[in-house]
């Protein structure tokens, strides 16, 4: 298993052995240098550490700060999702489309993606949860305007409550499905969990970027990225060269980013 999982730190980067016990129990190697920066990241970290959360890598739900903004947002317009039905372009509209729901049952769903314990993933409901809270996080993604396709620093600065889940279920919602398929795919494959890890390792550590301005800690981002496009070429290439190649497409659009914030960050 260890050898399928990059031996670097979370957070910066760095070559280690120093693994998240937890997540070692859980059969998947999660890397950090020191325990400085396993709690750094904590606070995103423990939500999806340890048996039964970690592996297979499953979106916790909406949490106390997420849903109130969630279910104040619902109804106003977000920005594009590609993959989506470009007439869902409110959370409520776009819950109504994919899941065939009545208006007035829109809340209720919402709502009960926002219970405390974690999804199961024995739980045959539990995928269809997993949708659900996924493109919940990427319309409220799109709806504050971090889209990354636009370059303009100011709005890529994080808004939300819920980054950086919402900015790493976008890649799951638009990018991470299989363009040969008809529908979304949203499963619990070993490349899927490590993909899922690796984003919400970038976005977070964007996120604190931003936050306490902590530069010495972008000039991680470009290994970040490098660490995503390895896995994507190691574990998804080999048996989905279609999805390998769409995924490689949006790095490329990611490491445009990842410059612009740089540049800005030297410059300030
Ligand atoms: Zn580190
Ligand atoms: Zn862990």
């Amino acid at each position: 298993m260890s050898s399928e999982w990059d031996e670097t730190c979370l957070v910066c980067c760095t070559k280690t052995k120093n693994r998240c016990s937890k997540c070692a129990e859980a059969g998947i190697d999660l890397f950090f240098c020191s325990p400085d920066h396993q709690k750094l990241v904590w606070n995103v970290h423990k939500r999806v550490c340890g048996p039964g959360k970690s592996n297979p890598f499953l979106w916790p739900l909406l949490s106390d700060d997420e849903l109130p903004e969630m279910l104040a947002h619902m109804n106003e317009t977000t920005g594009y999702l590609v993959g989506c039905e470009p007439e869902c372009n409110t959370v409520a509209k776009a819950l109504q489309h994919d899941f065939a729901l009545p208006p007035d049952s829109v809340t209720l769903l919402i709502t009960s993606c926002a219970q405390s314990a974690h999804p199961n993933a024995s739980d045959p409901g539990s995928l269809a949860v997993q949708l659900v809270v996924a493109t919940i996080r990427a319309l409220e993604f799109a709806r504050t305007g971090q889209t990354v396709v636009d370059l303009d620093l100011a709005q890529f600065i994080p808004l939300s409550s819920s980054y950086p889940w919402n900015a790493a279920s976008v890649w799951d919602v638009n990018e991470a499905h299989d363009p040969s398929t008809a529908g979304l795919e949203q499963g619990t494959e070993p490349w899927r969990t490590k993909l899922r890890h690796y984003s919400l390792a970038y976005n977070t550590v964007l996120a604190i970027v931003y936050a306490d301005e902590r530069t010495e800690l972008a000039r991680s981002f470009g290994k970040h990225l490098q660490r995503i496009v390895d896995s994507i070429r190691t574990s998804v290439a080999p048996s989905n060269p279609t999805l390998a190649t769409k995924l490689l497409e949006r790095m490329e659009l990611s490491d445009g980013v990842a410059d612009v914030i740089r540049s800005c960050l030297r410059s300030s």
